[in-house]
């Protein structure tokens, strides 16, 4: 969600890292694109989405909180944000990309991570 976007947060730096790591070139904040992808390559056609577990709502995610207070208001917000995230998603693979999430509380196990991605970036 625009607003509330900070640019090379924590989780970022670490999944530009795994990527780097695994060889594999790309560019960053790619604004061209639908949903400007946090990492992307437009000649491998792939895009990543470094996703906040509470913003982008990830599911079973104990940091995926609904705070008490407002609650319609987060709901709403929360929705919309999972609305647009899998409207991005769409337009993108009928572009052409693959598209991977990674989660912010899943950088905790790079290795993991990085397996992940590896198989999902060299389809
Ligand atoms: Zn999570």
């Amino acid at each position: 969600m625009a607003t509330v976007r900070r640019s090379d947060t924590a989780p970022e730096l670490a999944v530009r890292k795994i990527v780097c790591d695994l060889g594999i070139r790309y560019t960053l904040k790619n604004r061209d694109l639908p949903g400007s992808p946090d990492i992307a390559n437009r000649s491998k056609r792939f895009a990543i989405f470094v996703h906040g577990c509470f913003w982008h709502r990830h599911r079973n995610c104990k940091r995926a909180t609904t705070p008490r207070s407002n609650r319609t208001f987060w709901e709403e917000k929360f929705e919309a944000n999972v609305r647009r995230d899998r409207r991005v998603a769409k337009v993108l693979r009928r572009l052409g990309f693959s598209v991977s999430t990674v989660w912010e509380c899943e950088v905790a196990r790079p290795e993991r991570v990085a397996s992940r991605l590896k198989k999902e970036l060299e389809r």
